[in-house]
């Protein structure tokens, strides 16, 4: 067995593990009673142990160093090219693996669940200062951790902690793709805002049964072409899309006082979902078949939630639909035309998660700054409250001052030292109009979606970006779908033909 073959069995194995932990995961957040936590918990713990063991099991090296020249000295034929892209993968699975020394990962994870589980209280006691006692160790040990890695991978220290969520994406390619965004975003909000004061909205002021909105959820995902054959769709507190390609799982929420949130949600884990449903089977269970990035993975839900969902022709479903599912055919809040205005109302607010589309690149793009900076040591974490004022007030024209809660405080990724992730949701906003500009060259999209039947948008989709999972970096697989790699100016016109 040459040592490229024993590098794709020990992969698989690896993979068969990570299925099990992630059905784990997803049985724990939908199913599970609160009293199988502890033991569950320890379970999970166990089987994590064991496959960091796997992946970092010695003779990796070799093996990694034997295949390389393997390849290197074999004829150059498409299937060496593929060997090659399904080698680069497993290699960054085990450099990832294998960078951070145990000790540190296990200080890092320490002190991330520590400041999390404060954080969960301190957050609605608005509690800076105690906050800020736990977290200044995990900008350290974030820091300490940007800086080996970044040695070892030839990166600055903020670009390393990038490297784990968008390869290949650095702060010089995201200060250009950011600074551009600032440039028209501020003066785009203002319009639509003064735009947006004339027109009369009604909002949802009925009950809507959870049953009701969940078989208007399967209706839609029906009309996604969501696979149930290879996943299904259950409640947990924080919507995700986990589970395996085979068997995805997909969660969302629901408020009996509002179905506008649930049913958007749907929308987007379908996105999710169906890309996880679209990878290839030839490269199941290894690192060359899973999704490109954290970036290309919200494309996927951002172009289901923003380019498919919210546009005019999918709201003439969603009105027709959930007129149906809640016995509502009279009520005014379910005609397109309001459904529309409820989807595409523009709100300047303080908090992220509940941001529309125009105003949340705002909230992402000061978080990159902010992190960026605190990584690369430029401020220190005690800075952040007043840098954040000063970046609310630029850019959303409201004050966070003194309000923790709804200020630095209001996100988990930070607790827990997730640094370098924010970035993703914007580029993948960004990444799904470009791919939507190129889209409408061979597709008739607005067709397609009257119709009903939007199988031709799927399989541009399944052909360009699904099937092609992580055999390409981030910018070729753009640039062979686009032309082009990634360019704010198609996100803008996007967002100017919808807002405008
Ligand atoms: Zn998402």
């Amino acid at each position: 067995m040459s040592n490229y073959d024993q590098l794709i069995s020990h992969y698989q194995t690896i993979n068969h593990f990570n299925h099990a932990q992630s059905m784990l995961g997803w049985d724990a957040a939908a199913n599970m009673p609160t009293g199988g936590s502890d033991a569950r918990s320890q379970a999970m713990a166990e089987l994590s142990v064991h496959v960091h063991r796997l992946s970092t099991q010695p003779q990796l090296g070799e093996w990694f160093n034997n295949a390389e020249n393997e390849l290197l000295n074999a004829e150059q034929t498409p299937l060496i090219t593929e060997k090659k892209a399904s080698l680069r993968e497993m290699k960054r699975q085990w450099q990832q693996a294998t960078l951070v020394p145990e000790d540190l990962v296990q200080a890092q994870s320490i002190a991330g669940s520590k400041c999390e589980h404060a954080w969960r209280s301190q957050r609605q006691e608005n509690d800076w200062t105690g906050f800020e006692k736990n977290w200044k160790d995990v900008v350290a040990l974030s820091r300490e951790e940007a800086a080996i890695r970044g040695e070892a991978l030839g990166l600055t220290a903020y670009d390393a902690m990038l490297d784990k969520f968008e390869p290949g994406t650095t702060t010089a390619s995201l200060d250009t793709l950011f600074s551009d965004v600032k440039t028209w975003l501020p003066e785009l909000i203002e319009k639509a805002l003064a735009k947006q004061q004339s027109e009369s909205i009604i909002m949802p002021s009925g009950t809507y049964p959870t049953a009701a909105q969940k078989s208007l959820g399967l209706e839609i995902m029906k009309l996604l072409k969501f696979d149930f054959d290879h996943g299904r769709l259950d409640q947990s507190v924080h919507p995700f899309c986990g589970g395996v390609p085979s068997d995805v799982r997909i969660t969302t929420r629901y408020d009996e006082s509002d179905f506008v949130q649930a049913l958007m949600g749907i929308v987007h884990e379908t996105g999710h979902a169906r890309y996880e449903q679209g990878l290839p089977k030839a490269f199941a269970g290894l690192p060359v078949g899973e999704a490109r990035s954290m970036g290309i993975h919200e494309s996927q839900s951002l172009f289901f939630e923003m380019q498919i969902g919210r546009s005019k022709d999918f709201i003439t479903h969603l009105s027709r639909l959930s007129a149906d599912a809640f016995n509502a055919y009279k009520d005014p809040v379910f005609t397109e035309e309001n459904l529309y205005k409820l989807y595409t109302r523009v709100d300047k607010g303080f908090i992220r998660v509940d941001a529309d589309e125009l105003t949340y690149p705002a909230h992402v793009i000061m978080r990159y700054e902010i992190e960026r900076d605190l990584i690369n040591g430029v401020i220190e974490h005690t800075d952040v409250p007043e840098i954040w004022d000063e970046k609310m007030k630029a850019s959303l024209g409201i004050t966070t001052k003194g309000n923790y809660k709804n200020g630095c405080m209001q996100d988990i990724h930070w607790t827990d030292g997730s640094f370098g992730y924010f970035p993703s949701y914007t580029l993948g906003a960004m990444y799904a109009a470009q791919y939507k500009a190129t889209m409408t060259n061979t597709v008739n999209i607005e067709a397609a979606i009257q119709s009903g039947d939007l199988s031709p948008i799927f399989q541009w989709l399944n052909d360009n970006i699904w099937s092609q999972a992580s055999l390409h970096t981030t910018d070729e697989l753009v640039k062979r779908v686009t032309g082009e790699v990634l360019n704010a100016e198609h996100f803008r016109k996007h967002l100017e033909a919808r807002y405008l």
